[in-house]
């Protein structure tokens, strides 16, 4: 295997997150993907303001990493937290949850998980209300 194959040189391609997983607007950096059979993904995700994802959850779990603005996050049942640049979140396998960003600034957080068996990052549900959010 090539370097070239293990590595990601440079940044990558910033890609809409389509709006069937998210309200509002954000963009994903695909950054590294393990070689198999490792399944991880490490991903940049900048959110607008007042963005956020549907209600998911992730097979193996999600480990969330803040770089700039406020998160706030919800695992299904609890409260809304708040977390700042610097904090690390830690999603179990097959919480449902969902991030965003603030509804005043852009946040960007670096995510690591495990493609699920079905392939896909994550099974994705209902959009997060108003209601929910701002709760
Ligand atoms: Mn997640």
């Amino acid at each position: 295997m090539s370097d070239s194959e293990r590595f990601v040189v440079g940044g990558s391609q910033s890609v809409d997150v389509p709006s069937t997983v998210l309200t509002g607007q954000a963009w994903v950096d695909h950054l590294g993907s393990g070689v198999a059979p490792s399944r991880l993904r490490l991903l940049r995700v900048q959110l607008a303001p007042g963005s956020r994802t549907v209600w998911h959850s992730h097979q193996y779990g999600q480990i969330l990493h803040v770089i700039d603005g406020i998160a706030l996050t919800q695992e299904r049942g609890g409260p809304v937290s708040r977390h700042s640049a610097g904090d690390t979140i830690v999603c179990a396998p097959g919480v449902w949850h969902w991030h965003g960003s603030a509804p005043d600034q852009f946040m960007t957080h670096i995510a690591v998980h495990e493609v699920q068996d079905d392939g896909a990052d994550a099974t994705w549900g209902d959009h997060v209300t108003d209601e929910e959010y701002l709760a």
